[in-house]
């Protein structure tokens, strides 16, 4: 046992104590006894007794406890705890912003003891009525519980990739001397993940020994590790010896199709040692596919021929297309906007505000989008020579026809069309609305093709191939909506959409500045789909993009 994992125990073991509202004093020494146990630099478990009692912050009562683990490997009055504290009230220390003290306030004064009824007491606005529940932490916990039990282990990339950092500094710091390469889902760039995967040289008893079992709960499976925590995030780890890392990591990177074809066109010997990854490509004379690419088999006939896709970066964006303004439901001024995009080093903005039917987010009549377009004139002669271009979110109406006649439209500078009512249709109903919009000449980018919410809403049924044929025919762009939760169209089809010379967009669909940021993500799955700068709409430079906007607007007439 570590002294993370010894630490682990105390912690949780003050936690108890507080939750249980017993002597806070002792609970307090508890905590800070596992604050300092987590940065000794001598393992605990090797020492010998007397030098354990001599330690910073170590006195008796915590010593004699510290002697127990190491003899049993638990602490009784832990145990103690953890038998008189319901298995609901346990679970909660899992949801985040929920401490001991409202754990406490939950349990003993609300009378609520699991996380189903504590969800429901948040939607009466129950929590409000009790010290330190304001309704901003209401929400959280509501949110907070909200995620922990729709997704059932499953996050969106950009929900666990802080924990992917995290983890892996915590795992350098647990075992500074040995490799622990990221691999997997994670690795591979994929929208949603349920686990965190590394290929380790480190033995599956060492890992094992790592985590604390009261806290964790460790499944071993030859040299397979799993743990979940508090953070309802499996953990896995392939346990191999340090020669066959590179041969692990290439077998954990691949999606099963890629790995397959890959068997079946050159020799793999599962006991093979290999210097490094890119040894195994050039063992066999190949380019190097990266772990994003090895989806789709056919990218090994690629590597082959050296055709392996440049792939798009995130410095390669040259200005956001697709944000929303306080003119609808945006946070920000388009002044604002201007310059959150300036700071970042853009070229230029399209802002793109909700259309009239659009009426729950604010949508633009006429007379407002004459304002807009004033205010953007105004604000291209003090920025210049950034440009703002003059755009909308048009909604795609039911009959698949735009939201404003042709002489209000003839006033972008280009139209996003998206669906954003009556959701719920079948594919004919969806291609009918989705193919007359592309088929109007006004429609310059077709904004989130499906209507996704990844883990939340499936989005309505389309068929991409004829979508992709008609935009191509059209000359409509494809936006790949950069919002971690959509991230739609789908990656899988970017590929085909670029052989048919659709051109893609990678938008941020941004209600704030910060939401620019979601490029990132755009760029991860653009990469999946083997995307590149050229391909790309919002990485042309502010004359290549004016150029373009010429020739899209010579459909108008
Ligand atoms: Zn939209
Ligand atoms: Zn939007």
């Amino acid at each position: 046992m570590n002294n993370y994992a010894i630490a682990d125990s105390f912690s949780m073991l003050a936690k108890l104590m507080d939750i249980h509202g017993d002597n806070s004093f002792k609970a307090k020494s508890y905590s800070s006894a596992a604050f300092n146990i987590e940065k000794f630099s001598e393992e605990i478990s090797s020492l010998a007794n007397d030098k354990i009692f001599k330690l910073k912050g170590i006195g008796e009562t915590i010593g004699k406890k510290i002697l127990e683990l190491r003899e049993t490997g638990r602490i009784s009055e832990l145990d103690d705890y953890l038998e008189k504290t319901p298995p609901g009230i346990l679970e909660m220390l899992r949801i985040k912003g929920l401490g001991p003290k409202k754990i406490a306030t939950i349990w003993k004064d609300l009378e609520v003891e699991s996380i189903g009824e504590l969800l429901y007491a948040c939607n009466e606005n129950r929590l409000l009525n009790y010290k330190g529940f304001g309704a901003k932490t209401q929400q959280n916990i509501q949110e907070s519980i909200e995620f922990y039990l729709n997704n059932a282990g499953n996050y969106l990339y950009a929900q666990v990739e802080s924990y992917a950092t995290a983890w892996q500094e915590k795992l350098a710091e647990w075992f500074p001397e040995k490799i622990f390469y990221n691999t997997g889902d994670f690795r591979r760039q994929l929208l949603i993940i349920d686990k965190l995967e590394w290929v380790t040289e480190a033995t599956a008893n060492e890992i094992v020994k790592a985590f604390d079992s009261t806290i964790y709960t460790i499944e071993i499976n030859d040299n397979q590790i799993t743990a979940r925590g508090p953070e309802n995030l499996l953990l896995q780890f392939y346990c191999t010896n340090t020669a066959l890392v590179y041969t692990n990591l290439f077998e954990t990177s691949c999606s099963e199709d890629f790995f397959t074809a890959w068997k079946t066109k050159f020799n793999w010997d599962e006991n093979k040692k290999y210097q490094s990854e890119e040894e195994i490509f050039t063992e066999n004379n190949i380019q190097w596919i990266p772990p994003f690419l090895r989806d789709k088999p056919y990218i090994i006939d690629k590597a082959l021929s050296k055709q392996v896709p440049q792939v798009i970066t995130e410095k390669d964006i040259k200005g956001i297309i697709h944000s929303h303004s306080n003119f609808s439901d945006g946070s920000n001024t388009i002044e604002q906007m201007v310059n959150g995009a300036i700071s970042k080093g853009y070229e230029y903005l399209v802002i793109s505000d909700h259309s009239k039917s659009a009426f729950y987010a604010g949508g633009l009549f006429p007379d407002k989008i004459a304002v807009q377009h004033e205010l953007i004139d105004t604000l291209n002669e003090k920025y210049k020579p950034f440009k703002i271009f003059k755009s909308i979110e048009s909604d795609i109406l039911n009959d698949g026809s735009l939201d404003y006649d042709d002489n209000v439209l003839a006033s972008f500078d280009l139209v996003i069309t998206s669906v954003h009512s009556n959701l719920k249709m079948n594919q004919e109903k969806a291609m009918m609305r989705l193919m007359n919009a592309i088929a109007n000449p006004y429609t310059t980018i077709l904004g989130h093709m499906t209507g996704r919410l990844l883990l939340s809403r499936k989005g309505y049924p389309v068929d991409y191939e004829t979508i992709i044929d008609a935009c191509a025919k059209h000359n409509v762009v494809i936006e790949l909506n950069a919002h971690p939760r959509r991230l739609d169209m789908d990656w899988k089809w970017i590929d085909v959409a670029i052989e048919k010379g659709v051109l893609i967009s990678i938008d941020p669909d941004a209600h704030t500045i910060e939401e620019y940021d979601n490029i990132k993500y755009g760029v991860l799955a653009g990469q999946k789909g083997g995307l590149t700068k050229e391909n790309n709409v919002s990485s042309f430079t502010l004359q290549e993009f004016e150029k373009f906007l010429l020739i899209q607007q010579q459909k108008r007439n």
